[in-house]
């Protein structure tokens, strides 16, 4: 099953992403993830996208479709693999019909502005394996450390209040147009996630997967 999550930046999506991965047994592909992994180590990749990703401002789509094309063509992409955070443009949703990809089901998982900067201002990801946390609905079991692997939890800086007034800005100018694109098709779910629990938002996102 191919699955697309989208939403706002600090929706849940990267949360929801990894419960579903465990659940169905196929991978997550981050692309917001790959690009901090190659900024960390260096990379080509990473000198292209870092003046964008600074100001919360979207990477180049040829950039990103390159790095879908390429993270899709891996043995373990073959039974399925949820995409979070591509697309981001009808540009990127059009190539990826293009690569010949069937897409099975688009979740949106809508949550309003105001609560979007709240929950931001409290994620903390881990450097290490880019695990995401939340200081008050989803803490690690001991402080600033991730459970996970035990590297460091920091803040994203992109998860300051004035970039993610600006990547909420650019979400609803390029992103939120594919809703119109995806319910087109017959394939979007909105999952509204404002006053749900991370555990409350995921059952709704399982069940919209098996109807
Ligand atoms: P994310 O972790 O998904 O919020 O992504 C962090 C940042 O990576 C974004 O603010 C963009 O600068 C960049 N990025 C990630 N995915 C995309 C995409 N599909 N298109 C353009 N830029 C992206």
């Amino acid at each position: 099953m191919n699955i697309i999550l989208f939403g706002a930046p600090g929706a849940g999506k990267g949360t929801q992403a990894e419960a579903i991965s465990e659940h169905k047994s196929i991978p997550t592909i981050s692309t917001g993830n790959i690009i901090r992994e190659a900024l960390k180590s260096g990379s080509e990749l990473g000198h292209k996208a870092k003046s964008y990703m600074a100001g919360g401002g979207l990477v180049p789509d040829e950039i990103v479709i390159d790095i879908i094309k390429e993270r899709i063509s891996h043995d373990d992409c073959k039974n399925g693999f949820i995409l979070d955070g591509f697309p981001r443009t009808i540009t990127q949703a059009e190539a990826l019909d293009k690569m010949g990809v069937t897409i099975d089901k688009v979740i949106e998982i809508d949550i309003s502005d105001s609560i979007i900067i709240e929950r931001t201002s409290g994620r903390r990801v881990c450097e290490k394996c880019g695990s995401s946390y939340h200081l008050v609905n989803k803490k690690p079991q001991k402080d600033g450390i991730c459970d996970r692997c035990h590297g460091t939890l920091v803040q994203r800086e992109d998860d300051h209040p004035e970039t993610v007034k600006n990547r909420l800005k650019i979400y609803h100018e390029q992103t939120k147009p594919l809703e119109r694109y995806y319910s087109n098709q017959g394939k979007l779910v909105v999952i509204k996630g404002d006053n749900k629990t991370i555990n409350e938002t995921l059952e709704m996102v399982l069940s919209a997967l098996e109807a």
